[in-house]
């Protein structure tokens, strides 16, 4: 298919570059501009908006964020190869891609964060995807440096990222990102859209901070969410027995007898503020 945007088509791309997938990291290929574009969109108005983008390949959806309007990309990208791909889309958009070549996980996103609105927009990679989300979650200020994320997860990571009580998928995840987001599933996607097709579906998530979450110390959050799904199908007087069973579940107010999958984000909150 031919590129709205005047650049080559990105099977050309990989072709020209030898961009030959790499399963270690994490590289399934989005060529569909269509699926880019949808991605982008799910981020809402990009006009005025810097957005960070991690492992941009090939850089499908990267030309996407910046033809919906983004003022500024900033991409972190650790397989070199990708660069000079990745450099005629910065000179198709002067002064608009920014593409920092490192780890990620070793990227303090925070620092990097001009003055003005930030998103996150990534097909992240599936080996890293939940440690950047949790580290997104983590930032020193809330509400933090970015405005939202809209990322793509294998579907069962989607999955736990939205799941709320009495939900198979609810976990230490979920009880996260219910305390300090709002999430929501904007669609599937099928292995057959990637370039290699992965093994199996994947999902777009869209979190924006919640503005005012509990007051929690996120230590405490930790620990009794650990413990407590540790052993989901217990009861929690046994669940928790390490951090005061019986005894912090009553100054909670919570039934000893109940199960972690039954707590809701608020009541594992005021179990954490009760250690
Ligand atoms: N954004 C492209 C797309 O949608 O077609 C590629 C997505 S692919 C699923 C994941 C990308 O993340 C790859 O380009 C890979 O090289 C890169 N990557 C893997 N691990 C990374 C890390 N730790 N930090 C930064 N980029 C990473």
């Amino acid at each position: 298919m031919a590129a709205l945007d005047g650049l080559p088509p990105l099977r050309d791309v990989i072709q020209r570059h030898g961009l030959d997938a790499r399963k270690a990291l994490g590289q399934n290929f989005l060529l569909d501009l269509n699926l880019t574009q949808k991605i982008a969109r799910t981020a809402g108005p990009l006009e005025g908006v810097t957005v960070f983008e991690v492992g941009p390949g090939p850089g499908g959806l990267t030309r996407a964020i910046l033809a919906l309007g983004a003022k500024k990309v900033i991409a972190v990208e650790r397989d070199a190869r990708c660069l000079p791909a990745l450099a005629e889309v910065a000179d198709h958009y002067p002064g608009r891609l920014e593409v920092i070549e490192g780890d990620a996980l070793k990227t303090d996103f925070e620092a990097l964060a001009p003055e003005g609105p930030v998103r996150i927009i990534a097909n992240l990679p599936y080996n890293v995807g939940t440690q950047l989300l949790v580290n997104w979650l983590l930032p020193k200020e809330w509400p933090p440096f970015w405005q939202s994320l809209t990322l793509m997860f294998q579907k069962e990571v989607g999955q736990r990222i939205v799941a709320r009580e009495d939900d198979d998928h609810y976990g230490r995840l979920g009880v996260l990102c219910g305390w300090r987001t709002r999430a929501h599933m904007a669609f599937d996607v099928p292995p057959q859209a990637f370039t290699p097709p992965p093994k199996v579906t994947s999902s777009v998530v869209h979190l924006t901070p919640n503005p005012e979450p509990l007051h929690c110390d996120v230590a405490k959050l930790e620990r009794v969410t650990q413990a407590a799904f540790g052993q989901r199908r217990k009861m929690l007087r046994q669940s928790v027995k390490s951090l005061g069973g019986e005894a912090l579940l009553t100054k909670a107010g919570i039934d000893p007898q109940r199960r972690a999958e039954t707590l809701s984000v608020e009541e594992f909150v005021t179990l954490a503020n009760c250690l």
